[in-house]
C-alpha cells in the first residue's frame, strides 16, 4: 500500500520529468540508454526486483529511479551523474551500485545498477 505522501512525491516527480528536456536536446549524440538495476531491500537476503529502463532520443533525460519502498520518502537512485560521466568520457557501459538516502538515509534499499549508452555513429 503507498500512502499519501509517497504517491504526492510520485506525482512530483513525474511532473519533474516531464519538464526535463529530451535526451535528444540534452545529449544529441546518444542513440539509446539502458539502465539495468537490481533492487535489493534491507530485511530481504535476496534479490526483490530487477529493472531495466530503456531511453530513446524521444524520451526525458530524467534518470532519477524510484526506491520501491512504500513508505520511502525523498529517496530514490540519481543516476544523472553516473551518465553525464561517461558522456564526458564517451564511456558505453558502466556498472555501479547505489544506496538509497531516502527517510533520512535509513540505508533500507540499495541498487546495483548496469549502465549501456550507444552513441551516434555519425558523429563527425
Ligand atoms: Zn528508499
Amino acid at each position: 500500500m503507498l500512502n499519501k505522501q509517497k504517491l504526492a512525491e510520485r506525482d512530483e516527480r513525474k511532473r519533474c520529468e516531464l519538464d526535463t528536456e529530451l535526451l535528444s536536446a540534452k545529449y544529441p549524440d546518444i542513440e539509446s540508454i539502458v539502465i539495468i538495476m537490481d533492487y535489493y531491500q534491507k530485511g530481504y537476503k535476496h534479490l526483490m526486483m530487477k529493472r531495466t529502463v530503456n531511453f530513446s532520443p524521444e524520451s526525458h533525460a530524467y534518470f532519477l529511479m524510484e526506491c520501491m519502498k512504500h513508505d520511502c520518502l525523498e529517496g530514490g537512485f540519481n543516476l544523472t551523474p553516473v551518465i553525464s560521466s561517461m558522456v564526458r568520457k564517451n564511456i558505453t557501459s558502466e556498472k555501479g551500485e547505489l544506496t538509497c538516502q531516502g527517510n533520512n538515509s535509513s540505508e533500507h534499499a540499495h541498487i546495483v545498477f548496469n549502465i549501456s549508452i550507444k552513441y551516434n555513429k555519425n558523429i563527425s
